[in-house]
């Protein structure tokens, strides 16, 4: 804690008045904490595929100059360490985007059913790729929530995207959309590997990954649960994670009651 004292003078002789004020730093120090845990980690990510580039350009300029199969190889790593780096800039400019909008409140009314059409379509060829089949299970829309159309097709194209990566060996995801009473629920279900209990509370952390070679082979970058989180508390919707080890995760975004 911090504490001010203030010594206030007053107009009469000899009658002073003091002011405490306490103020929880711990709050304070936790956040500048995480923001440069934050600058470090973003830092070392972006320098990891940097550090392999110029080691690259060192070799092709030096030892590799005439061997022209070295360099083909060479020069494919480097194209893929360069489509690394853009997509961890594409990711933190995303988080640093949606981050300045927070305190601004959603007012737009949007077809969840038409967003999730339109991602499980886009994701098609990434999922047959994978050997995945997306079954969709969409009650028919409109079926409007207030919110920002771009952050909610990011929100399900991140968790689609990722049950089909993650969850390749369950051959199939369920993509869901149904409206009980005031609630509107969307549920990404995968029947891959699952996730260990321990990890679950930690998943929407920036950079947070269960094993870093597989979120790398990817083309992860850790941060897309976190732009997951950040956009889902702009639209005041909650995030169920639910996993069983050997059978399949499911993430579920609750939509409460709409206020217009
Ligand atoms: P990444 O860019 O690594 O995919 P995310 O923030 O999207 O980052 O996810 C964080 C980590 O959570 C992933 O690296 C992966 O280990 C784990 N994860 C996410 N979705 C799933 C899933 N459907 N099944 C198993 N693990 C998952």
């Amino acid at each position: 804690y911090s504490a001010t004292v203030l010594l206030l003078d007053q107009a009469r002789a000899g009658d002073r008045q003091y002011l405490l004020s306490f103020r929880d730093q711990t709050e304070a120090r936790r956040l500048e904490r995480m923001r440069s845990d934050f600058i470090a980690n973003a830092s070392h990510e972006l320098r990891t595929p940097l550090a392999s580039l110029s080691g690259f350009i060192e070799t092709l300029r030096g030892p590799a100059r005439k061997d022209e199969a070295a360099r083909d190889n060479f020069l494919e790593i480097m194209q893929k360490q360069a489509e690394r780096m853009a997509r961890l800039i594409d990711d933190l400019l995303s988080l640093s985007r949606i981050e300045m909008k927070a305190h601004i409140a959603v007012k737009d009314q949007v077809d969840l059913a038409a967003i999730l059409n339109h991602v499980a379509d886009s994701l098609r060829p990434v999922a047959s790729d994978l050997g995945i089949t997306i079954e969709r299970d969409i009650d028919p829309g409109p079926v409007n929530v207030l919110g920002d159309r771009d952050e909610l097709t990011q929100v399900f194209q991140n968790l689609l995207e990722n049950a089909c990566k993650y969850g390749q060996s369950g051959k199939r995801v369920i993509l869901e959309l149904k409206q009980t009473g005031d609630m509107t629920k969307v549920t990404v279900q995968d029947f891959g590997p699952g996730i260990p209990d321990e990890h679950i509370p930690r998943l929407t952390e920036r950079f947070y990954r269960i094993d870093v070679e597989t979120s790398r082979a990817q083309k992860g970058t850790g941060l897309g649960l976190a732009i997951v989180k950040h956009i889902l508390t702009r639209h005041r919707a909650r995030l169920i994670i639910r996993s069983q080890v050997g059978e399949g995760s499911s993430f579920t975004v609750v939509f409460g009651p709409q206020k217009v």
